[in-house]
């Protein structure tokens, strides 16, 4: 038996300190990191003891013999990896607990932003004796795009939230919502109490594409939609006009599908998530019945990973379909000889099938 990592890894790799066996990969600093689409355990070298589900923050380490059906391929997706990297166990990395006790003195952190990044950086220097840390966010609530980026029905994902609120909750950590830096208080008033300041504030800008009609009446940028539908409380006065058919999505990362998603959802699907209910009035009433997602690159150079589009084909009431062309165009690629790559335009493949009701397509180089 084994345990086996499936859809919704987060890649936090809190799962493979708890391994006893090492056999979790990619790790931090290893190079297939950066790129992996998600974490994966070794079948053959898995003793089994669940360490690895206990710790795993979003849900998504299965027992391989209590996996629901539709993520059963996901044993298949943890050996693939190993066939192509095996796994080699190297020794541990021994950790010490750092101690600033130096004077007696606490030393003062100030982590600006509450989201992922801000929260883990919280963890590892709450973890220091003698550290004490200040965080402040700009909102009234915490944990960034966690709450309000994170699709709204990808509850098991929106789980970190526990793990960051047992960190902000620490003794040694104060929050301070509501407080803008750089406008309730400036960097050089933060330094005036702490020793160091740390900057966490993620992306809060779109990325423009800088063309011609970009700022029509109906092309918003998705940022603005997500916050949304997710009751960002900068943007709960926004409208969106859904009473077309057909939505175009500009670019294909797992944010395109996200957005895909909740345009083609039952309405009953979302009435169970924590969608914004401003949201769910306005999609209660919804014209789409297509979205088209364009991508300026080829299949094999899709930006969503392969276990979001798989979520996005196994909807009911929804056709994903793929233009044919675009799929038989990367047949011939080099780089189909990694696994990973391979999925990719399986998938793609696989969904280049007939049209139904709301119907999803992707269109991988925008010839549609
Ligand atoms: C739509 C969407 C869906 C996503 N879905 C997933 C997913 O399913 N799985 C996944 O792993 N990742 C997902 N991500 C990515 C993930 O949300 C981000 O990588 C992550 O939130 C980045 O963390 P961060 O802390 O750097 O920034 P953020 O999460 O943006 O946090 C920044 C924080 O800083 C605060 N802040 C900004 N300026 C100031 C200021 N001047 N003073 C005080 N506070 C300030 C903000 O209010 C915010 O709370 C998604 C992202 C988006 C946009």
């Amino acid at each position: 038996m084994s345990f086996v990592i499936a859809q919704g890894c987060c890649n936090d790799a809190s799962c493979i300190s708890v391994c006893p066996v090492d056999c979790i990969r990619p790790r931090p600093g290893d190079p297939q990191f950066m790129s992996a689409e998600q974490l994966y355990i070794d079948p053959d070298a898995c003793i089994d003891c669940a360490a690895c589900m206990v710790e795993c923050p979003v849900g998504a380490i299965y027992d391989e013999y209590d996996m629901p059906d539709h993520l059963e391929v996901f044993k298949e997706v943890n050996a693939e990896y190993f066939a192509e990297n095996p796994l080699e166990i190297s020794e541990p990395v021994k950790t010490t607990r750092r101690k600033l006790t130096k004077d007696g003195q606490p030393l003062r952190v100030a982590v600006i932003g509450s989201g992922p990044s801000g929260c883990y950086a919280v963890d590892q220097l709450s973890a220091v004796s003698g550290v004490e840390v200040s965080l402040f966010d700009r909102l009234p609530t915490p944990y960034g795009l966690a709450r309000a980026g994170v699709a709204p029905d990808h509850q098991s994902t929106k789980n970190i939230t526990k793990l960051f609120g047992k960190i902000i909750r620490r003794p040694n950590v104060t929050c301070y919502f509501n407080v803008e830096v750089g406008k309730h208080v400036s960097i050089s008033e933060l330094l005036d109490h702490h020793h160091a300041v740390v900057v966490a504030v993620g992306a809060d800008s779109d990325r423009r594409l800088g063309i011609e009609g970009e700022d029509l009446p109906g092309s918003y940028p998705v940022r603005k939609f997500v916050a949304w539908y997710n009751g960002h409380p900068d943007h709960n006065s926004d409208e969106f006009d859904l009473s077309g058919e057909r939505v175009i999505i500009v670019g294909n990362g797992n944010v395109a599908l996200d957005a895909a998603r909740m345009l083609v959802s039952d309405i009953d699907r979302l009435e169970s998530s924590d969608m914004a209910e401003h949201a769910l009035a306005a999609l209660r009433h919804s014209g789409i019945r297509e979205v088209v997602i364009v991508a300026r690159r080829g299949v094999l150079d899709a930006a969503y990973t392969t276990s979001e589009l798989m979520a996005l084909g196994r909807m009911e009431g929804v056709d994903l379909v793929a233009i044919p062309e675009e799929v038989t165009a990367a047949k011939d690629d080099s780089r189909l000889d990694q696994a990973q790559v391979r999925r990719k335009h399986a998938l793609a493949a696989a969904s280049v099938t007939p049209k139904m009701r709301r119907r999803t397509v992707a269109s991988f180089f925008g010839t549609d």
